[in-house]
């Protein structure tokens, strides 16, 4: 989640504006093709007027997110893009943000962003401590100055990656992280990368880790709760609490590459697919939600609910969004588990915390995710 300076995020369209492939890091788990095209400002112009001359009906604000590469590598381009947009007249509010590496923010990009809070978010990948940072993301630890992001942007959460050396020192990382004063860990997400979840020997390494952090969360129940564990368990237990679509796919995510072109997401572009596939995917209605609902789980399967799910990923396996990656489904019961351990220890910590109208539903969760899932999980945990 990104922090908001100036607009509410109820119906919020979050454009994302590629500026450049170009990156200075290496990272190990990077799957982008790091070419030096960059975009035009002739092209950023007309992509920015094509945002704001076509926002969809019922949205009613404008986050606009500068990706690359590396976006700091276009610094005078994202400066000009910024002023262009802010110079004319806009029908919705809007608001810009780009995730760094951190390395390349010298004192006159401090000076520019300080002064432009109002209007830009800048937020930081972190990887954790300076060993696990450095092993990801090509020694880069000690090139970041992470006060500056603390200072300005005390509301935003870091976003860090998992790589395999990563996952056995998961909980450790977090906890640096909230440590260092950020309220929020985005992007840990264990479904993502390709880890291998039917081996026992990966699933006893994320065990140790999900514990100590149940523990951490616990004890630290001011925090907020890394997305990871904070599932709404009590929408599990009520029948009918379907989720339509995880994400905004080609209806509130839409992505611009370097030459203007649009798609879906920042997933589902050339990067990721060849033409024959992307010209299928471009055929889809994303307005229908039915055409990205696997049915199985939606029937079937009782942590549908909190079972969030890429559908660019599921088409790079299955050639449909329908259809999910079900190599997933081990992590995603285990997550549940220890999301209803916590949610249980939290309920006798602090009962007050818990609406009176879900408790019930989240109790009855707790039992349910337990007699299900425990057995498969019983001799390792
Ligand atoms: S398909 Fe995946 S990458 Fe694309 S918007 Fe959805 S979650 Fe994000
Ligand atoms: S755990 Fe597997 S079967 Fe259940 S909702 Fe998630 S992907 Fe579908």
């Amino acid at each position: 989640m990104k922090s908001d300076n100036t607009i509410t995020a109820l119906s919020r369209y979050y454009p994302t504006i590629c500026i450049t492939h170009k990156c200075n890091l290496n990272c190990t788990y990077c799957y982008q093709n790091h070419d030096e095209k960059r975009m035009s400002f002739e092209t950023a112009k007309k992509v920015i007027d094509e945002i704001f001359n076509n926002i969809p009906p019922g949205f009613d604000s404008v986050e606009i997110d500068l990706i690359g590469g590396e976006p700091l590598l276009e610094f005078d381009l994202l400066k000009d893009i910024v002023q262009y947009t802010c110079s004319t007249p806009r029908k919705v509010k809007f608001l810009f943000y780009a995730t760094t590496n951190g390395t390349v923010l010298d004192l006159e990009m401090k000076e520019w962003f300080a002064a432009h809070k109002n209007c830009f978010v800048l937020g930081l990948s972190l990887d954790g401590q300076k060993d696990t940072h450095d092993y990801n993301r090509s020694n880069s630890f000690d090139r970041i100055d992470i006060d500056f992001f603390r200072r300005h942007y005390p509301e935003q959460g870091i976003k860090m990656t998992l790589s395999e050396y990563s996952l056995s020192h998961l909980a450790e990382n977090i906890k640096y992280c909230h440590s260092l004063g950020f309220p929020e860990i985005g992007g840990v997400n264990l479904a993502e990368g390709d880890f291998n979840w039917d081996s026992d020997e990966f699933i006893d390494v994320i065990i140790t880790q999900l514990s100590d952090l149940v523990e951490f969360y616990v004890e630290n129940d001011s925090l907020k709760l890394n997305q990871m564990f904070d599932k709404k368990l009590s929408m599990c237990d009520v029948k009918n609490s379907n989720v339509d679509k995880w994400c905004g796919i080609g209806t509130s995510t839409v992505f611009f590459d370097i030459d203007g072109r649009k798609y879906p997401c920042p997933f589902v572009t050339p990067m990721t697919f060849n033409k024959s596939a992307l010209a299928s995917i471009m055929k889809t209605d994303f307005e229908d939600a039915s055409c990205f609902v696997d049915n199985d789980c939606c029937n079937d399967c009782y942590i549908y609910p909190i079972c969030p799910t890429c559908y660019g990923a599921n088409y790079l396996v299955n050639s449909t969004f329908k259809q999910r990656d079900k190599r997933r489904c081990r992590i995603h019961k285990l997550i549940a588990l220890f999301v209803a351990d916590l949610n249980a220890k939290l309920i006798i910590k602090t009962p007050d915390k818990f609406d009176d109208g879900t408790l019930l539903h989240t109790i009855n969760a707790i039992k349910t995710i337990r007699e299900l899932y425990l057995p498969e999980f019983d001799s390792l945990i």
